[in-house]
């Protein structure tokens, strides 16, 4: 058998084996339900406390800033539906972006179907935003700007210090889904002006099924889920207390060892990057080259399939992902690729390899060595492909 090579840090991580340690107690031994009176509760309610008070000391929180969710689709939810309907007196409008993760794209469908209106902000061809572009979209009803920190296909990471000045300056909520960067880019919101923050544990080696929401104590939103009293009545039902303990310990872990690491997985991506694009003709990088998350490379290659790419490379025993939504049987390109100006069908040829520190240079030089030949392969099957390079031959 092949070695593994998991070039899919994006969609998730490997669990650490020392938050797989620091969860074990709370499985078999320490399994008492925190909300409980005895003494025994104690060991799970203590843990849980001590998780909130790591976590929000780590973005420059307080400890009762932070609520326990089951995740970044569920934080982004929050965020939107109860901004929604807590400021609906005030205005019915959203301001975000056309490159969000479907948490977002998809819950803003469902909020304009309610009679809110959305503004989807256009990025430029590295997926930036534009500043003043924001700035006009803001009205006298806008109560929200959601917009993603760091872009989970290509890589960007937006302006968000800026952009919580702006949202600040005009008195409007700001939120922004930093699942990818959380554990990965130095976060602190004060600084960044940001209001709402979601994340989630198993994007930076935590556990599935668990993530947290931030929400600045003078932003007072109801709650998505209701029933008990667990997280200041705001998300009922009893605490994942071995997820919250390792999610806590995998958020230490990822924010003490950031700078090392990110350094590291730069230097192998940036080698990873230009050897594709040295060796493998007709090839794009997509995002921006320097603003963007030190794990994250996204190409689109002319004239192939990504579908295609991904099965071939499996065989090689390698994990990507296209990036586009084929996967889940739908034809359409990458909503993000299309975003950054890419016609479809270069879009459709498209790679998203991202690495976690453990990724060598071995691996990748192993990667890029059977994508060479995959490609090459690919594209000799393509009468487009061999039009094309006769046409270039001819300029
Ligand atoms: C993975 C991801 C999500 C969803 O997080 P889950 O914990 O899987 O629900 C949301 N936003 C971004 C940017 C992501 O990368």
């Amino acid at each position: 058998m092949e070695k593994l090579i998991y070039l899919d840090n994006a969609a998730t991580t490997a669990v650490r084996p020392e938050v797989f340690e620091a969860m074990k107690p709370f499985f078999m031994e320490n399994y008492g339900n925190p909300n409980s009176v005895y003494t025994f509760a104690q060991k799970s309610k203590t843990a849980v406390d001590e998780a909130r008070e790591a976590i929000a000391s780590l973005i420059g929180a307080k400890a009762n800033e932070i609520y326990f969710t089951g995740g970044g689709s569920e934080s982004d939810n929050w965020a939107l539906k109860q901004c929604a309907e807590a400021f609906a007196a005030k205005g019915k409008h959203i301001i975000t972006t056309k490159i969000e993760h479907h948490a977002i794209l998809h819950t803003c469908e469902y909020l304009e179907k309610h009679g809110y209106e959305v503004t989807y902000l256009d990025v430029d061809e590295d997926g930036l935003i534009s500043l003043s572009a924001l700035e006009k979209a803001i009205r006298p009803d806008t109560i929200l700007i959601s917009i993603m920190f760091a872009n989970n296909e290509i890589g960007t990471i937006e302006p968000v210090r800026e952009i919580g000045e702006i949202a600040n300056k005009h008195g409007v909520l700001f939120h922004t889904d930093a699942v990818q960067a959380f554990g990965h880019e130095p976060i602190q919101v004060d600084e960044l002006h940001i209001d709402m923050l979601s994340a989630s544990a198993h994007k930076f080696h935590g556990p599935k099924g668990v993530g947290f929401f931030y929400m600045r104590n003078s932003v007072k939103l109801g709650a998505l889920i209701h029933g008990g009293a667990q997280e200041r009545s705001r998300r009922a039902g009893t605490s994942n207390v071995p997820g919250i303990v390792g999610m806590a310990k995998a958020a230490q872990l990822a924010v003490a060892g950031m700078e090392e690491n990110n350094k590291k997985m730069r230097q192998v991506r940036d080698h990873l990057i230009a050897r594709v694009l040295d060796e493998i003709p007709y090839a794009r990088l997509n995002g921006h080259r320097e603003k963007r998350l030190a794990n994250n490379a996204n190409f689109c290659f002319r004239y192939i399939e990504g579908e295609s790419l991904l099965i071939m490379l499996d065989q090689k025993g390698i994990c990507g992902s296209s990036g586009s939504a084929c996967t889940s049987g739908s034809l359409d390109p990458s909503h993000v690729l299309l975003a950054i100006g890419l016609p479809h069908e270069i879009a459709h040829g498209s790679l998203r390899l991202t690495l976690s520190e453990e990724t060598t240079m071995q691996d990748v030089d192993y990667v890029v060595d059977c994508l060479k030949t995959i490609v090459e392969r690919l594209r000799s099957m393509s009468p487009l492909y061999e039009d094309f390079v006769k046409s270039q031959r001819a300029e």
